[in-house]
C-alpha cells in the first residue's frame, strides 16, 4: 500500500495550492483530482479578481498553471475519485476504485457542488435544458428565451452572462428582494433583456414529452397563482452543497454540512486538515480558497515536524499518541 507524508483530496484552488506548499516544503504530496478536477474555476471563463491579473485569466488557464506550478516542485498529481477515508488509525487510509494509500496527514479540499432544486423533472433534464453552469451551457440557448433560478450574486452573474446568448432571460426568485450584492442588483436590474418572477417558486420543469426543457410552472407563494413559463432552458443557481459525504461520522461539521475548523485548517482529528470551500460558507472566493490552502499545508506540516518517526511508517495501529482535540 503506497504510504505518503500528504495526501490532498481535491484539485481546486485550495487542493493546489495546498500541494504546491507542501510540495516546496518537501513533502512530495500526493493530490487526487475528484471528479471535478479543478474545481469550480474549470466552470468559468474570464476570472477578474485574482490579483496580479490586471486584464483577468480564463479559469481554467489558471488552474492549469497553479497545477503545473505544483507539479514542478513535486507534487504528484492522479486522476480518480476518493471513495472511503479511515482518519481513525494513523496513518489515514485513503482509498479510491483502484487503489488503497496512507498518509501521515491529510488535507481536504473537496469544495462544494451545486445545489438543485430537487424535482424529479429537474434532475431527468439536466443537460437537456436543465444546467447548473451558465458559462458552460449558455451558447447552447443563442436566440432562445431562458430562466435563472435564485436571488444571490451567481444568480445575478449568470442572468448578466446568459443575455449575450438568449433572447431574454428571466429571473425567477422565491423572494420579493434579491439577496446578491448591490452592485450586481444594479448590473441585472439596468441590463433590458432581464425580468423578474418575485416570491416564485419553481413547482415543475417541463418538456411536452419532447426530452428537452419546453417550459417551467411557477407558484406565487403569496398568492397561490400558478403560472406557465415558456423557457428553452432552466440554470439553476440556489448555492451550493459541500462536499463532505466522505467524513460524515468521522469528522466535526456544522449544520449546513462543511468541516469545522479551529486554529486555522485544524479539523477535530490531529493530522487531518481542511481548506477552501468545503469548509467555508462565507468568503467562497478563489482567493480566500488558496490562502486556506496555503494555511492547510503549513499546519500540516508543523503537525508532521511534531510527529515522532514510528508514527509515520505504514501500517501503524491507532496511537493513544494522536489523540482528538476537544
Ligand atoms: P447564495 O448567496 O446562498 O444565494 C442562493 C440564492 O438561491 C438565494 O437567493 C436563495 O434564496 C436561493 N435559494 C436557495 N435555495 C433555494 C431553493 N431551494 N429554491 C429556490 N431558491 C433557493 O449563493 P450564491 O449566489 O451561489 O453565492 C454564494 C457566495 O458566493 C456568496 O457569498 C456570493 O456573494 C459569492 N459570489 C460572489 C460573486 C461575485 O462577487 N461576482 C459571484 C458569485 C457568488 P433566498 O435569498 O430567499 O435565501
Amino acid at each position: 500500500m503506497p504510504s505518503r507524508n500528504v495526501i490532498v483530496i481535491g484539485s481546486g484552488p485550495a487542493g493546489l495550492t495546498a500541494a504546491l506548499y507542501s510540495a516546496r516544503a518537501n513533502l512530495n504530496p500526493l493530490i487526487i483530482e475528484g471528479l471535478e478536477a479543478g474545481g469550480q474555476l474549470m466552470l468559468t471563463t474570464l476570472v477578474e479578481n485574482w490579483p496580479g491579473f490586471r486584464d483577468g485569466i480564463m479559469g481554467p488557464d489558471l488552474m492549469a498553471e497553479i497545477r503545473s506550478q505544483a507539479e514542478r516542485f513535486g507534487a504528484d498529481v492522479i486522476r480518480g475519485n476518493v471513495t472511503s477515508v479511515d482518519l481513525g488509525r494513523h496513518p489515514f487510509t485513503v482509498k479510491t476504485s483502484d487503489h488503497e494509500y496512507t498518509a501521515r496527514a491529510i488535507i481536504i479540499a473537496t469544495g462544494a457542488s451545486a445545489r438543485l432544486l430537487g424535482l424529479p423533472s429537474e434532475r431527468g433534464l439536466i443537460g437537456h435544458g436543465v444546467s447548473t453552469c451558465a458559462t458552460c451551457d449558455g451558447y447552447f440557448f443563442r436566440g432562445k428565451p431562458i430562466a435563472v433560478v435564485g436571488g444571490g450574486d451567481s444568480a445575478m452573474e449568470e442572468a448578466i452572462f446568459l443575455t449575450r446568448f438568449a433572447s431574454q432571460v428571466t429571473v425567477v426568485h422565491r423572494r420579493d428582494t434579491l439577496r446578491a450584492s448591490k452592485i450586481m442588483q444594479d448590473k441585472a436590474f439596468a441590463n433590458p433583456k432581464i425580468s423578474f418572477e418575485w416570491n416564485s417558486d419553481v413547482i415543475d420543469i417541463v418538456d411536452h414529452g419532447k426530452g428537452e426543457v419546453t417550459g417551467m410552472v411557477l407558484r406565487n407563494n403569496q398568492t397561490g397563482e400558478e403560472k406557465q413559463l415558456t423557457v428553452d432552458g432552466v440554470f439553476v443557481a440556489i448555492g451550493h452543497t459541500p462536499n463532505t459525504a466522505l467524513f460524515q461520522g468521522q469528522l466535526e461539521l456544522d449544520n449546513g454540512g462543511y468541516i469545522v475548523t479551529h486554529d486555522g485548517s485544524r479539523t477535530n482529528v490531529r493530522g487531518v486538515f481542511a481548506c477552501g470551500d468545503v469548509q467555508d460558507h462565507v468568503y467562497r472566493q478563489a482567493i480566500t480558497a488558496a490562502g486556506t490552502g496555503c494555511m492547510a499545508a503549513i499546519d500540516a506540516e508543523h503537525f508532521l515536524d511534531g510527529l515522532p518517526q514510528h508514527l509515520g511508517e505504514a501500517h501503524a495501529t491507532a496511537s493513544p499518541e494522536l489523540p482528538q482535540l476537544p
